[in-house]
């Protein structure tokens, strides 16, 4: 067996430290070491050694302290990552009844007392375990008391709680303090707290001891903290603080008079540079060595003793994500770190904080409703529970939040309208969730415990809580919360170094990015972030807005194929310029135009009130309008006369739009933008739907070629939304270009789950395990997934050239677009919104 590792290593340039055994702190330690920064002796204790203190090994601490030269020391904690905490840092270890002489002999009474007194409070609570209360009124510059009685009572206090005098030895007190901290990490509260940060259940703790720099005495003394960048933006700025004649901020310190000076120049007051010009030009020294050896962005956190700079600990500059994409790009723009190195550093997920508006973490929240987080940002606005009530309140200029059940087709002007969007049903892809997603709307839906009462125009809690129609509340659609009043909010910032981020991003990831956009304002985002071609235009979406709707309940409301014709032909120019604007808006990128897809019904109101007005518009009895809605109505409309089955019955409708589509192509080209459109067919289950349909568009395209004299080419392509398309992938691709998977009701028609109605049990059944995560955010790679590849498989045997596509909203997922990539996608296609998101989650994948 090979002998026991010693307790301690101290740290010194060569020694063997790592921050696997030692921790990042010892490991920190040694870099700045070997950077010549001016670190007091410190030594580190293995994650080993403390495990073996905790369970009872006695460390041998009276060598430990004559090595460091018998002062006082300070025990940090030092875990493999930052992030997984660990015990407070303890200070003046070794005070006692002997060095309070000394210190007060060197530095007066006043300050020697200030540090013996916190010391023993220090120990009492944190070591001896003693009630805090006990100690609360002793602060060293009570009025009620001088600071030498307080440390009598404090000793006093402490010797009657345990029975036995304040240790006055170094060494004991050493000890114990290391087995304090060793076991308050193996306790369960901290163990579960580092778990939830990911760190696994063995996960060690190291320690490190140093010997103190003590911040106060003759000349100038003080303590501060230094950093170069601002951790909001992300921006060069020297922020920080230091104290005169003061240690690190100190839990029985708030009534502190320690002089707080700048740390740069200014005309308030001031300042360390002026004061000490030598001492700040090495902090700016020090934190540029650091950025560029250590590669990182640096916090400092120094001491000054007499005028001589002690460097004690340096510290990753906690940030936000606006500021750690401005920091990655700016070390790789410097050549510190590489372009990959700046890619990998930003979580993908974090660049939806830069696009839409957050609530401010550092604000209090008062929560009273949770759901599923269903479009990110956060708004804040009054009350409406209608679409009337938004637009009303749009027009007069106040932001509200839409408050509803659910949301249907006609709710989409009231989404136009609203800053929010807040439901008491849905699932992530609800129509709510994936029309708000379009808009980058937040949006939290699923709200399960909310209760809407439409007559007195309230929303109530179960807990009891109510809020009326007009009052101001938050929606956070990052967390899923809803928030009672306004809340301090942090603005987005895509900014230069967002946007360069990203473009180094495309140069590396190797799966496509498009975007699902209906309307030209979603294309100019799409644009705008960069998607290479639209993957999905719901055309349904492009008729809720004011006189479009009326025309097309005529054209549904028709009693015979010539009134149909009649008021397709009024809609077949409001399509055109649609697609022209859209072929306009996106110069030549490739532009997937989805034919209808929706139940007719849907485009149908749902109150009486509404049926009452369109039976005016349309100059039709109430009871026939009420009737014709009646009859289109479904049991399971998601099951019915959608997609490709409307196209097959009224072909006339799907005719329209082809035409529209090829009459739009050939304007765009004769504008001097060539447009290949890609036309596709919604809910396909059946090959002889696609030849159907594949024929009738070849006529319209040949009609329109005869008509215009110009040449004419489009691409057709199929939905893959059914189990069955995925089965028979290989013989609808004989007939096809492409093939795009909507895993939206692929997802649905798999589970044989609504994903309307997912939201009311998804929470419980994440939470019991049933899923591991709601199916219709992150695929389902086992079952769905299987259908994905047994699709991609067979229909790129038929057609090797075939392009493969995904258009759910899992194509702005990581882990999704990570399955797609493996399976030998091309593209991947998701809301503008999530474009940035998806080229970066991309671009990881490739690194
Ligand atoms: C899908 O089903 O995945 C899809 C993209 O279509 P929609 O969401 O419009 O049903
Ligand atoms: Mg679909």
């Amino acid at each position: 067996t090979s002998p026991a590792p010693p307790d301690f290593q101290e740290i010194t340039p060569t020694a063997p430290i790592a921050a696997a055994t030692h921790g990042w702190r010892a490991k920190c330690l040694q870099r700045l070491i070997r950077l010549g920064l001016p670190v007091p002796r410190t030594v580190a204790l293995s994650s080993d050694a403390v495990r073996a203190i905790a369970a009872g090994r006695a460390p041998d601490t009276a060598a430990l302290w004559s090595g460091l030269g018998e002062v006082l020391v300070s025990v940090r904690p030092s875990a493999r990552n930052p992030d997984w905490g660990g015990p407070g840092t303890m200070l003046n270890i070794g005070m006692n009844d002997r060095q309070h002489a000394v210190l007060c002999a060197r530095h007066g009474a006043a300050r020697a007392d200030v540090l013996y007194l916190r010391f023993v409070q220090s120990y009492a609570i944190h070591v001896a375990r003693l009630d805090p209360d006990l100690f609360a009124g002793l602060a060293a510059e009570s009025a009620d008391t001088t600071p030498g009685e307080s440390i009598e009572t404090a000793l006093r206090l402490y010797e009657q709680e345990t029975d036995e005098p304040f240790p006055q030895d170094p060494a004991r007190q050493l000890a114990e303090v290391l087995r304090s901290m060793a076991r308050a990490w193996e306790g369960t509260s901290a163990r579960l707290l580092r778990q939830a940060k990911g760190a696994p259940a063995d996960a060690g703790l190291g320690l490190v001891v140093q010997r103190m720099a003590l911040g106060i005495g003759q000349g100038e003394c003080g303590t501060g903290a230094i950093q170069f960048v601002d951790g909001t933006t992300g921006r060069p700025q020297i922020t920080g603080r230091y104290r005169r004649q003061a240690q690190r901020p100190h839990p029985h310190d708030e009534g502190s008079t320690a002089e707080e000076l700048f740390l740069t120049h200014d005309p308030r007051g001031p300042s360390l540079q002026d004061l000490c010009p030598e001492v700040y030009a090495d902090l700016c020294a020090h934190g540029e060595i650091c950025r560029a050896r250590l590669r990182e962005e640096m916090q400092i956190e120094f001491t000054l003793e007499d005028g001589r700079l002690a460097v004690l600990d340096a510290v990753r500059v906690g940030r936000s994500s606006r500021a750690a994409v401005a920091i990655a790009v700016s070390l790789a723009r410097d050549g510190i770190i590489p372009r990959e190195e700046a890619i990998r550093r930003v979580e993908p997920r974090a660049l939806s904080e830069l696009l839409h508006r957050q609530v401010d973490p550092r604000g209090p929240r008062d929560v009273f409703a949770r759901g599923i987080a269903a479009s990110p940002g956060a708004a804040q606005g009054r009350i409406v529970f209608t679409s009337d009530g938004a637009q009303a309140s749009a027009a007069r200029g106040e932001p509200c939040i839409l408050v509803r059940r659910e949301t249907a087709p006609e709710d989409i002007r009231g989404m136009h309208a609203a800053a929010g969007v807040l439901t008491e049903r849905g699932g992530t892809t609800s129509h709510a969730a994936v029309i708000a997603r379009g808009l980058g709307l937040p949006c939290v839906v699923g709200a399960s415990d909310l209760r809407i009462n439409l007559r007195d125009r309230t929303l109530a809690t179960r807990d009891g809580r109510v809020f009326a129609e007009g009052e101001v509340i938050t929606v956070d659609g990052t967390r899923g919360e809803a928030l009672a009043g306004e809340v301090a909010m942090l603005e987005p910032a895509p900014d230069d170094a967002f946007r360069t981020l990203l473009d180094w991003a495309d140069t590396i990831r190797d799966i496509g990015i498009r975007a699902n956009a209906d309307t030209p304002q979603d294309a100019r985002i799409a644009r705008d972030f960069h998607a290479e071609g639209i993957g999905l235009c719901r055309t349904e979406h492009m008729f809720f807005e004011g006189d479009r709707l009326t025309v097309m309940r005529e054209m549904i409301f028709a009693d015979s194929p010539e009134e149909r014709a009649a008021a397709l032909e009024r809609l077949l120019p409001m399509q055109r310029a649609d697609f022209l604007h859209l072929f306009e808006i996106m110069h030549g990128l490739p532009v997937c135009i989805r034919l209808f897809d929706l139940p007719l019904h849907e485009f149908l109101p749902q109150s009486r009130d509404g049926l009452l007005e369109l039976a005016k518009a349309l100059d039709r009895p109430l009871s026939d309008v009420t009737r014709r809605a009646e009859a289109l109505a479904e049991f399971n409309p998601m099951l019915g006369m959608r997609g490709v089955r409307l196209g097959i019955t009224f072909p006339e409708i799907y005719e329209m739009q082809a035409r529209a589509i090829f009459e739009a192509a050939v304007e765009s080209a004769a504008r001097g933008r060539p447009a290949v459109p890609e036309i596709m067919i919604p809910l396909v289950s059946a090959v002889r739907e696609v030849e159907l349909i594949k024929t009738r568009l070849e006529s319209v395209a040949a009609a329109v070629r005869n008509s215009s004299g110009q040449p004419l080419t489009f691409r057709l392509g199929v939905m893959v939304e059914t189990p069955r398309a995925a089965l028979r992938a290989g013989e609808i691709a004989t007939h096809v270009a492409f093939l795009s998977f909507g895993t939206n009701d692929l997802t649905q028609m798999t589970y044989g789950l609504s994903r309307d109605d997912a939201g009311r049990f998804m929470g419980a059944y994440v939470q019991a395990g049933v899923y591991p995560e709601d199916p219709f955010h992150t695929l389902d790679v086992d079952g769905v997934g299987e259908l994905l590849l047994t699709g991609a498989a067979r229909a790129r045997r038929t057609r090797p050239d075939l392009t493969l596509a995904v258009c759910g909203e899992h194509g702005g997922n990581a882990e999704s677009i990570a399955f797609c990539r493996m399976a030998g996608f091309d593209y991947v296609s998701c809301s503008p919104f999530r474009v940035p998101v998806a080229r970066l989650a991309a671009a990881h994948l490739a690194l």
